[in-house]
């Protein structure tokens, strides 16, 4: 593992402005690579056309360079890679792996209602499966009515594939290794109604095509990998090593986020912080 060339990333999402728990994020993935004399890349993971702005990839890029950050050029931008979620789909669906679901929120709320002793999954309620035994032919019509669906990966099925999840192993840096458990999470949703592709299936794709060799992420995605390690045995992809770090909270102890209106980097300078100070904010001198 120590002689391949480190590759790192940051990879933020543009909801919104940067704030000090993101300087952290990027400062730790930029420090990895230099301190392994590797390299250092950013991706913008701007999926979501209705969350994401232009304007705050505008404002990332500018406050990345003013914490003195550099990165290599072009920027992995995930908008421009739905041919290649595309194609990561499709090899999911040759071998029978994904299946669409029509549900709505509150029709899976309501269904996992009715039978109360439903495993609960990492993330809310495991998702029951209603979709998984449709009919074919029933799914087919209703996609020809342009009804819109999701597409879920068939745990069950996935694992088994896959050799079982006991050959899905990875290895974080502080961690040590883990065995995946992927099944905790059900049959997780790979392509959404409005995006054709979801979170696990770009970052794993995105990371592979990137050549991204060691991950360095928050551990509040700590088991979230357990379903990226999935995704690598069932699409052949290199295995990265994980380096899941601490968030910076408050002064409260509340992690620090966008939406519970963390300060953003942008108004810390605007006070008159310098970049080094803000570096030493965000833990590094
Ligand atoms: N875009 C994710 C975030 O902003 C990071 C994804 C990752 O590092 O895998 O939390």
């Amino acid at each position: 593992m120590s002689r391949t060339p480190i590759i790192t990333r940051f990879a933020p999402s543009p909801t919104g402005l940067l704030h000090l728990g993101h300087a952290y994020a990027a400062l730790f993935a930029d420090r990895a690579a230099k301190e392994a004399g590797g390299r250092f890349l950013l991706r913008i993971e701007d999926i979501d056309g209705a969350r994401c702005r232009e304007a705050f990839v505008a404002a990332l890029y500018e406050d990345l360079a003013w914490l003195g950050l550099r990165w290599e050029e072009p920027v992995w931008r995930q908008s421009a890679r739905f041919a290649d979620y595309r194609a990561g789909l499709e090899r999911l669906e040759a071998p029978g792996l994904l299946y669409p679901c029509f549900c709505t929120r509150q029709q899976i709320v309501a269904e996992v209602a009715l039978s109360p002793a439903a495993p609960q999954g990492g993330q809310g309620p495991l998702y029951p499966g209603t979709c998984r035994h449709l009919p074919k032919a029933e799914a087919a019509a209703k996609i020809a009515t342009g009804e819109a669906y999701a597409l879920r990966l068939d745990m069950t099925r996935a694992i088994a594939l896959a050799g079982g999840a006991e050959k899905l192993r990875w290895h974080d840096r502080t961690r040590g290794w883990t065995a995946a458990r992927p099944e905790v999470f059900g049959d997780v949703v790979l392509a959404r109604k409005e995006t054709p592709a979801s979170y696990h299936l770009a970052v794993t794709l995105d990371d592979a095509a990137s050549g991204v060799t060691l991950v360095t992420r928050g551990e509040d995605l700590f088991e979230a990998t357990d379903i990226h390690r999935l995704l690598q045995a069932l699409l052949d992809l290199p295995v990265p090593e994980y380096h899941h770090h601490r968030l910076l909270a408050d002064e409260e102890g509340r992690r620090l986020a966008k939406r519970e209106g963390a300060r953003s980097i942008q108004s810390l300078r605007a006070e008159g912080l310098s970049p080094v100070e803000v570096r030493r904010r965000a833990g590094f001198a």
